[in-house]
């Protein structure tokens, strides 16, 4: 029998090697893209005809080749970005596997014109089938100009399986945005058949993330600045106004890779939480740097996941810097984003906001340096800060709940204590603040709705809405140490509950304690209601206790929430006047005084909106006045 097995051609080897890098224009694109940056350009220009099937071409004034280098750059594996297997642990440009123009000159007809600075002449090369058809010297300024003609002109198959001009169009300006995001210092254009679809000045970030995805950002953004041993976050996320019902202006990049990671994504919803509706996603352009060795970006070539040495801290630094940015800019929504000295060293969020997070957190090393001195994030109250507190302090209010503590925002998350009275929705003048509940006469529509009226205008109020977000707080306080007076059953009653309920009710004990509640067990499926919080009616204990099990089970599905926070979420709910009841001028007053004197009063905890403000002269308006 003769042998039957031969080795490939190379121009066969490397087609198929090329399916690997380049599936359709726009890999090519950012390759190409990616090339120029790390030849330290300050100007790149992407032209593209057809969608890039016909041409892709990027001219760059970067460092340039050398003629020897300019025929080697085509060879696989040809890369000057690394040389030993040390180098990958310590990637600080964009390439390093030498394998896109390999690629390239394997499935497309290439054209190269690249000069040094201190070289003469350029050199001119075109390549076909990854032969070099031609070479020779050319004038030229210093920098590399690559064109590729009719991808896939070899590979009829993968031709055919390209889409249509608009989507291979979308992909290559995706690719175009996601590398000129991260560059802000370099000029970038791209035009598409002759049009300029692209003009972007170098600027800075800020000016960049506008030029790209619109003005309508251009005072919505809050800066987000962290910096640590372990790694820095910076860049901007939109105001909660600015979210969108679909995601899409969403950019994570590590080391300025753009990269796509839901987990990172679910950071930035959490972070998000109460401030936008939940089927709507916030924007952000975000930047992580840390330590190449922390990270291995040695995956598949078109991929852009990432793995991280340690993903539960860099979750948790993501989340805590975005609070903490969100924080700063609820308090004072007119500071500029250059922030200065006194504002970074304000009180805010310095640690993760759920059980969860905060367990695995608080283990990590990073999370230490939260709580440590001279850390961005180390607290400490600042006076400044103070008076904001004071001015929204609850005056004495009248009981249609248990009163107040004191110090009600004592055990708040930082964030929300950070936000006194943020109205995130509404312009700085219209906040409630301006509205005097003492004096005001209060009107309820439908039994839902409570009227309140100032100079300006005047609040609708969701009454139920309202309830929740007050009591939401509360009961956040109160888990946080300011428990809720008990009041002690006079003839204690007995619940008897499902195996699955008792495992329930039994994680819940000790934060159901702090809210009020004193329960404990009492033989194997039967707990003893001792007492129940002073503010609740007296009488019904049992079937509150069983109400609020059942609605903790409801949010049980919903995995993004620790324990706690469903208990608390469920009791809000639960114990909230519903619409459609009747409550008197007095209920009506201290239910409005307690709501603005919460941290967040405009949305329930899960997103609702709380009040709308219908301005007067605005409604002047409507009836041409
Ligand atoms: P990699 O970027 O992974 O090194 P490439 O195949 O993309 O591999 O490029 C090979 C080499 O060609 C690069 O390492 C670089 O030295 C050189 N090169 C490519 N594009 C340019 C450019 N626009 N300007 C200067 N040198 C370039
Ligand atoms: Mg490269």
């Amino acid at each position: 029998m003769p042998d039957i097995i031969q080795l490939l051609p190379d121009n066969i080897a490397n087609q198929i090697a090329a399916g690997e890098v380049i599936q359709r224009p726009a890999s090519a694109v950012k390759e190409l893209l990616e090339n120029a940056v790390d030849a330290g350009a300050t100007d790149i220009r992407l032209i593209v005809q057809d969608a890039g099937k016909a041409l892709i071409q990027v001219i760059d004034n970067g460092k340039g080749m050398t003629e020897i280098d300019a025929r080697m750059c085509f060879e696989r594996h040809a890369t000057s970005k690394i040389k030993n297997i040390d180098d990958l642990f310590h990637i600080k440009t964009m390439g390093f596997r030498g394998e896109a123009l390999a690629s390239i000159a394997a499935v497309a007809q290439v054209e190269l014109k690249t000069k040094k600075a201190e070289d003469t002449a350029g050199t001119y090369i075109e390549i076909e089938n990854s032969q070099v058809k031609k070479q020779e010297p050319v004038a030229m300024e210093q920098g590399t100009s690559i064109a590729m003609k009719n991808l896939f002109f070899n590979v009829p198959a993968r031709r055919n399986f390209l889409k249509s001009n608009p989507s291979e169009l979308r992909h290559i300006i995706d690719e175009f945005i996601r590398v000129a995001m991260s560059f802000p210092e370099v000029f970038f254009s791209l035009n598409s058949n002759g049009q300029e679809v692209f003009h972007l000045e170098r600027g800075t970030l800020k000016q960049r993330i506008v030029q790209i995805l619109g003005n309508t950002y251009s005072s919505k953004l809050v800066s987000v600045q962290e910096k640590s041993d372990y790694m820095n976050i910076y860049g901007f996320v939109g105001k909660p106004e600015t979210a969108k019902k679909t995601r899409g202006d969403q950019y994570f990049f590590v080391n300025n890779r753009f990269i796509k990671s839901a987990y990172l994504n679910h950071a930035m919803t959490n972070a998000f939480d109460e401030m936008i509706a939940k089927d709507s996603f916030a924007m952000y352009v975000l930047f992580i740097d840390l330590d190449p060795s922390q990270i291995d970006i040695n995956v598949h070539p078109t991929k852009q996941e990432i793995k991280f040495e340690d993903e539960k801290i860099i979750y948790a630094f993501v989340q805590s810097a975005v609070k903490h940015a969100l924080a700063q800019f609820s308090v004072s929504p007119t500071l500029d984003f250059e922030l200065d000295a006194t504002i970074q060293s304000l009180d805010a969020v310095n640690k993760p906001f759920t059980d969860e997070n905060k367990s695995s957190a608080s283990s990590s090393s990073l999370f230490k340096t939260f709580t440590q001195k001279n850390q961005a994030h180390f607290i400490e109250n600042k006076s400044e800060l103070k008076h904001w507190k004071d001015v929204y302090e609850p005056s004495k209010k009248e009981d249609y709940r248990q009163p107040a503590t004191d110090d009600r925002s004592a055990g708040m998350p930082n964030a929300e204590r950070l936000t006194p009275n943020a109205n995130t929705f509404e312009p700085l003048h219209i906040l409630p603040s301006a509205f005097s509940i003492e004096h005001s006469a209060l009107l309820q529509l439908h039994n839902t709705y409570i009227v309140l009226q100032n100079d300006e205008g005047f609040l609708l109020v969701h009454q139920q809405n309202a309830h929740e977000r007050v009591l939401y707080e509360r009961f956040t306080t109160a888990v946080a140490g300011k428990p809720i007076a008990t009041q002690r059953s006079l003839f204690p009653v007995t619940i008897e509950l499902t195996p699955v309920d008792v495992l329930v009710l039994n994680e819940l004990l000790s934060d159901l304690h702090f809210l009020g509640y004193q329960i404990e067990a009492f033989g194997k499926n039967t707990f003893v209601i001792q007492g129940t919080p002073a503010d609740l009616e007296q009488g019904n204990e049992k079937t509150a206790i069983e109400k609020m099990l059942e609605q903790y089970k409801h949010f049980s599905n919903d995995l993004k929430y620790s324990k706690r926070e469903k208990l608390l979420r469920s009791l809000a709910w639960q114990q909230a006047i519903k619409a459609g009841t009747a409550i008197s001028q007095k209920e009506m007053k201290t239910l409005l005084e307690d709501l603005f004197a919460c941290a967040t009063p405009n949305i329930t905890p899960n997103g609702k909106p709380v009040y709308t403000t219908f301005k007067k002269n605005e409604l002047d308006k409507m009836f041409g006045r």
